[in-house]
């Protein structure tokens, strides 16, 4: 097998030297039909970081990560994601660029007519990993969820918690740089919810950046990361070890 020879991008850096593995700034996002959901957003997200990114329904944390998945385009600004240049990417170099993130969302979006190993597995035959390779690694990241009993059981045989940890391990097994996460445990039960946020800690502490997007005030509150609050498509706060800034 010919090795991954592909060159590692440290991401964008300031004039200071500081590597950013996210780096938004002036950047602003409308929809078709005029409606700003992102208003000047200027954030810096060095790698190995643990970010949430809070605020209300229609606060525009969706729109924030499809911007950094390149599903969608800005319409003003710099954003720079694992090096690349997403005001600038060609088309056809978005499928690579992607391959550096892992990204989890609410209803967690498997494959309902494969079981859990051919869920995990697929994410590494689209990158066309050998099925040696495969065999390796799939039974490793599901241990790594705490689902190595599971492999054969379809979604619909597994409670909420256990799918999503299924989509964790489908975001991780292709071992990216960043993880995204939308919204993920909003569809979970407190206990699933811990248990989520607790592997999500553990995937950072192995290295991953992690963004996670919740309206969860609990779960923020408890956590003490950095907290980026977004209100009407603004940025309006932004804290080390913050908490969960309601709506006045
Ligand atoms: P959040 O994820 O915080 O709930 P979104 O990013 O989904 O917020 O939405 C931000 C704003 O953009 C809202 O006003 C929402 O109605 C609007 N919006 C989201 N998606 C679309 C779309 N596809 N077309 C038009 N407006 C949209
Ligand atoms: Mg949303």
């Amino acid at each position: 097998m010919a090795k991954d020879t592909k060159k590692k991008r440290k991401g964008k850096a300031d004039a200071d030297g500081t590597k950013y593995a996210i780096y938004l700034e002036g950047v602003n996002k409308a929809y078709e039909d005029g409606v700003p959901a992102l208003t000047d957003i200027d954030l810096k997200i060095t790698p190995g970081e643990f970010v949430f990114i809070a605020g209300e329904t229609g606060s525009g944390k969706s729109t924030l990560i499809k911007l950094l998945l390149r599903e969608l385009k800005a319409d003003e600004g710099k954003i720079n994601v694992c090096g690349y240049d997403l005001m600038r990417i060609k088309r056809r170099d978005v499928p690579k660029f992607r391959r550096n993130l892992g990204v989890v969302f609410q209803n967690f979006r498997l494959l309902k007519e494969r079981n859990v190993y051919d869920n995990v597995a697929f994410a590494q035959r689209i990158i066309q990993k050998s099925e040696r390779e495969i065999r390796k690694n799939v039974p490793s990241i599901l241990s790594a969820v705490g689902l190595a009993g599971k492999y054969k059981a379809k979604p619909k045989q597994l409670s909420g918690g256990e799918q999503q940890r299924v989509a964790l391990a489908r975001a991780l097994v292709n071992k990216p740089t960043i993880l995204l996460a939308d919204e993920p445990t909003g569809n979970l039960d407190p206990k699933n919810t811990n248990e989520i946020m607790h592997l999500l800690e553990k995937i950072n502490e192995n290295g991953t950046t992690v963004v996670v997007v919740t309206h969860n005030r609990e779960i923020v509150n408890a956590m003490q990361k950095r907290v980026v609050t977004l209100r009407k498509g603004a940025i309006v706060s932004d804290e080390e070890k913050g908490g969960y800034i309601d709506e006045d």
